[in-house]
């Protein structure tokens, strides 16, 4: 009995460059919405050749309603919206999952791997754990190992694949774009929908507990706002210390205390 789960993001989906192609409503989304539901269902047909069991899909861009659910086979449960819970982006994954994909992922605020990097807002100019430049693919694959699933297949821009290869040593990848500036160069979606499926089945045909990692014993989590307004406001949350009037500084050896912390500091 095999149990995946899939979390999809659009801003490294194959294509998109402009922030109004992320947005719902405006015209210029429908085709990257198109390819962010073609690129989810690469991901299932790869987990489901593998052996699958089971898939538990989350949309996790925005209004959380993006992806066409009547796609998608019967092994497949579709998260919609948020909760509020901290797990986000991973909300209700369990150690009943045998890894966690995540699907059209994009580099991290204060990166220059895409023309549409941010960590979950575009607050933070940058956000640190223990030094470490922190993608909302950190966040929450973090998340999943704090509660023993390992993270095996990332599709997104290729600068936050290459970051990523360096944290989850059984990581397969595809890098569906490469950001120059304001442009993508893009793989031709075909190919990147050919690849995901490859690379995902292939994350799982490997030895999935040795892929699991080890969190830090501790977390030293450092925040850089764009605006001192709101790192003003901010400094107010529980155990938050003030370094200087853009840059926050929050401490603590348990993941979840900075699951809820982000949620409740970034958004
Ligand atoms: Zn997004």
């Amino acid at each position: 009995m095999m149990k995946v789960y899939i979390s999809v993001d659009i801003e490294g989906i194959t294509g998109t460059t402009y922030w109004k192609e992320c947005e719902q409503g405006n015209l210029q989304y429908e085709q990257p919405v198109l390819q962010m539901t073609k690129e989810a269902l690469a991901a299932v047909q790869g987990a489901l050749d593998a052996g699958a069991d089971e898939i538990l899909l989350r949309d996790a861009h925005n209004s959380a309603a993006n992806i066409d659910m009547s796609v998608f086979p019967e092994q497949v449960r579709i998260i919609r919206g948020w909760s509020g819970d901290p797990y986000g982006m991973v909300e209700r994954i369990d150690s009943t999952f045998d890894a966690v994909f995540f699907v059209g992922y994009h580099s991290p605020a204060g990166g220059d791997g895409n023309p549409l990097s941010h960590t979950m807002s575009t607050k933070p100019y940058h956000i640190t754990i223990n030094g470490v430049e922190t993608s909302e693919f950190i966040m929450f694959s973090y998340a999943a190992a704090s509660v023993g699933v390992p993270t095996t297949f990332l599709s997104g821009d290729e600068k936050l694949c290459e970051m990523g290869k360096d944290i989850h040593p059984g990581l397969h990848t595809v890098g569906v774009k490469k950001g120059f500036g304001g442009t993508t160069e893009n793989l031709s979606p075909e190919r990147s929908l050919k690849l995901i499926r490859e690379q995902a089945a292939a994350s799982l045909r490997q030895d999935l507990p040795a892929a699991k990692i080890k969190l830090p014993k501790h977390f030293d989590v450092k925040i850089v706002f764009r605006s001192h307004l709101d790192a003003y406001r901010k400094q107010f949350y529980p155990g938050m210390t003030m370094e200087d009037p853009h840059t926050l500084r929050f401490n603590t050896d348990v993941y979840y205390e900075v699951l809820r912390m982000l949620e409740f500091v970034i958004l």
